[in-house]
C-alpha cells in the first residue's frame, strides 16, 4: 500500500491521535508498538502500515477529515485497523470457503489469492470490540455514496474520483439520522448491514 506524502491539518472535532491512544490502551493492551494516525489522500478508506521498528501508522482518507465526521465513525475505523495488528493475515485453511470469491458464480481462482487479510476470526473479534460497527459503516455508505467501490479480491473499499473540492459537497448525516434509518430497515434486514473495510 502506498504511503501518503503528508498528513493533513486535522479538521475533525476531536483529537484523533488521543482517541487512538485511548482505544489502544483500553481494547488492545497487548499491542505495545507505537501507533499513530493521520488523514490523507489515499486510495482506500484506511489502512495500517509498519513504518519502523515497533512503529505503525494508520492512514485515514481525507473524506473523513471534516468537522461533521462523527467520532463514532473514526473510533470504528481505528479499532478495525488496530485489529489488523492483533489478527494478522493468514493462509486459508483446508476446506475453508474463500469469501473473496463469488460463490454465486462458482468461479475458481486462476491462481491462489494468497493470505486473507480479514479471516473469519477477524470479524468475530471486530464484533466484540466495535459494537457500533454497523452504524459506523452505514454512515460511511450514506455520506460517501457513489465514491466507494468494494473490491472483494483486494478486501477493500477503493475511493473513486476523490478531489478535495468534492468534500464541500459531501452531505454527512448525523449518527442519529443513521440510527433512525437503521431502525426503520431493521425488519427488512434483520441481520444488519455489517460490511467490513
Ligand atoms: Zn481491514
Amino acid at each position: 500500500m502506498q504511503a501518503i506524502s503528508q498528513g493533513e491539518l486535522e479538521l475533525v472535532r476531536f483529537d484523533t491521535n488521543g482517541l487512538l491512544r485511548e482505544i489502544q490502551r483500553t481494547l488492545f493492551p497487548k499491542i505495545t508498538s507505537q501507533v499513530t494516525c493521520h488523514y490523507g489522500h489515499i486510495p482506500t478508506l484506511s489502512f495500517v502500515e509498519r513504518v519502523g521498528e515497533n512503529r505503525y501508522a494508520i492512514s485515514l482518507h481525507s473524506m473523513f477529515n471534516h468537522p461533521e465526521t462523527p467520532e463514532l465513525v473514526i473510533r470504528h475505523m481505528l479499532i478495525h485497523e488496530l485489529l489488523h495488528l492483533e489478527v494478522p493475515a493468514r493462509a486459508l485453511r483446508e476446506g475453508e470457503v474463500d469469501p473473496r470469491i463469488s460463490r454465486k458464480k462458482g468461479q475458481e481462482p486462476q491462481e491462489p489469492l494468497g493470505p486473507i487479510a480479514h479471516p473469519a476470526e477477524f470479524w468475530v473479534r471486530e464484533r466484540e470490540l466495535s459494537p457500533d460497527r454497523i452504524v459506523a459503516m452505514r454512515w460511511i455508505f450514506e455520506a460517501f455514496w457513489g465514491r466507494l467501490e468494494y473490491r472483494a479480491r483486494e478486501e477493500q473499499f477503493r475511493v473513486r474520483k476523490w478531489r478535495s473540492e468534492f468534500g464541500r459537497r459531501v452531505v454527512r448525516p448525523t449518527i442519529e439520522q443513521v440510527r433512525a434509518g437503521l431502525l426503520e430497515q431493521a425488519s427488512e434486514y434483520p441481520d444488519g448491514l455489517g460490511v467490513g473495510v
